[in-house]
C-alpha cells in the first residue's frame, strides 16, 4: 500500500472530476479510454468502434461496490487519455483514488450528467440520508441518454472521427429503443401482482421504475452492510403479505444471503423458489450489454409468468 501512496502523491494533486462538458485531453495519435467498469467499456466500444484502444478498471464480474485501486489500475488511469466512470458510489473507492491523482487524466463520471429528475435516492441503512442509487443502466432509455454523453466526449477528443462516433451513436439508440420495446412485450407475459423483483441488493430501482415492478433487497444500493437476522425476518415479513413466492440472485455477490432468507420463509411455512441469476453488476457470459438485459428480462419473464 505504500508504494501507491508514495506514486500518487508524486502525481499532480488537485480534482478534475467533473461536469458534464466533453474534457479535452491528450491528443495521441489513438486515444486509451479506461471505463470503470465492462457495462461501459461495452457502450464505449460501441460507440467508439476500432478507432479507441479501451481499458478496464475492475476485474470482470467482480462487485463493483467493493472495488479498491491497486497500485497497477492507478499507473494505467494515469496513462490513460480519458477516464469514464458511472458514479453515484457504484465504484467502491475509485472516486477516492481519482481525487488522488488529480488531473493527469481527466476522469468523468456518467451519472452526474444525468437530469437529476430521472435519478433515483435510497434511504441509507440506519440513517436518515439519502444517496443516489447507481444502477441506471437497467432502464435502456436513460442507458440511451450516456450513449450521447460518451459520442459527445469522443467527438471532442478526436475531429477527425467524429462523424463515425455520431454514427455508431445513432445505432446504438436504435438498438436500445429495440431492447425497451422488447422488455415492454415480454413483461406483458407476467400478471401484475407478480411484478416483483427480490435480489440481495437493490440493483433494479431503475428498471422497476421504468416497467412497474415492486423490488425488495436485503440491503440498499451498496453490498457494503452488514445484513442482520431482524432484515432477514422484517424482508420474510413482506413476502409473506405479498404472497411473493421468488427469488432472484445476483452474479456478482454470494448467493447465501438470499439462501438464508429462502430458508426463513420455509421454517414459517412459506415457499419460494430462486428463479435464475440476474445480472445486476456485470455483464457475465453476456457478450454485450443489450444480451445482459435480454438475459435479465427473459430470466424474469420466465421465473414469474404462469406455466
Ligand atoms: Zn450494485
Amino acid at each position: 500500500m505504500k508504494k501507491i501512496y508514495l506514486l500518487v502523491s508524486i502525481l499532480i494533486i488537485g480534482m478534475v472530476i467533473t461536469a458534464c462538458e466533453p474534457k479535452t485531453v491528450k491528443n495521441k495519435h489513438k486515444s486509451v479510454i479506461m471505463s470503470s467498469n465492462e457495462i461501459i467499456d461495452d457502450l464505449v466500444k460501441s460507440i467508439g468502434g476500432n478507432f479507441i484502444e479501451t481499458n478496464i478498471a475492475m476485474r470482470k464480474g467482480n462487485d463493483p461496490h467493493s472495488y479498491t485501486a491497486t497500485e497497477k489500475d492507478i499507473i494505467r488511469i494515469t496513462d490513460s487519455s480519458l477516464i469514464i466512470y458511472n458514479g453515484g458510489n457504484l465504484e467502491g473507492r475509485l472516486e477516492w483514488a481519482l481525487s488522488k491523482i488529480g488531473n493527469i487524466t481527466p476522469a468523468v463520471s456518467i451519472i452526474d450528467c444525468l437530469p437529476k429528475d430521472k435519478l433515483i435516492y435510497d434511504k441509507e441503512k440506519d440513517s436518515d440520508k439519502r444517496q443516489v442509487n447507481p444502477h441506471f443502466w437497467h432502464n435502456p432509455v436513460l442507458w440511451k441518454i450516456a450513449a450521447n454523453f460518451i459520442a459527445d466526449n469522443l467527438a471532442s477528443m478526436n475531429n477527425v472521427n467524429q462523424q463515425i462516433y455520431f454514427q455508431n451513436e445513432e445505432v446504438l439508440l436504435y438498438i436500445l429503443d429495440r431492447l425497451n420495446n422488447y422488455i415492454k412485450e415480454q413483461i406483458k407475459k407476467i400478471p401484475i401482482e407478480k411484478r416483483i423483483i427480490v435480489t440481495e441488493h437493490n440493483a433494479f430501482a431503475y428498471f422497476g421504475a421504468a416497467y412497474g415492478f415492486e423490488t425488495y433487497y436485503l440491503q440498499g444500493a451498496a453490498t457494503s452492510s452488514e445484513i442482520t437476522s431482524a432484515d432477514i425476518n422484517n424482508l420474510a415479513d413482506i413476502l409473506i403479505e405479498k404472497n411473493v413466492t421468488t427469488l432472484f440472485l445476483e452474479a456478482t455477490l454470494p448467493d447465501k444471503n438470499i439462501r438464508l432468507l429462502q430458508s426463513t420463509l420455509k421454517a414459517r411455512g412459506h415457499f419460494v423458489k430462486i428463479g435464475g441469476t440476474l445480472y445486476s453488476d456485470t455483464l457475465g457470459y453476456n457478450n454485450n450489454y443489450e444480451a445482459m438485459m435480454r438475459h435479465n428480462i427473459d430470466t424474469i419473464v420466465d421465473a414469474l409468468s404462469p406455466k
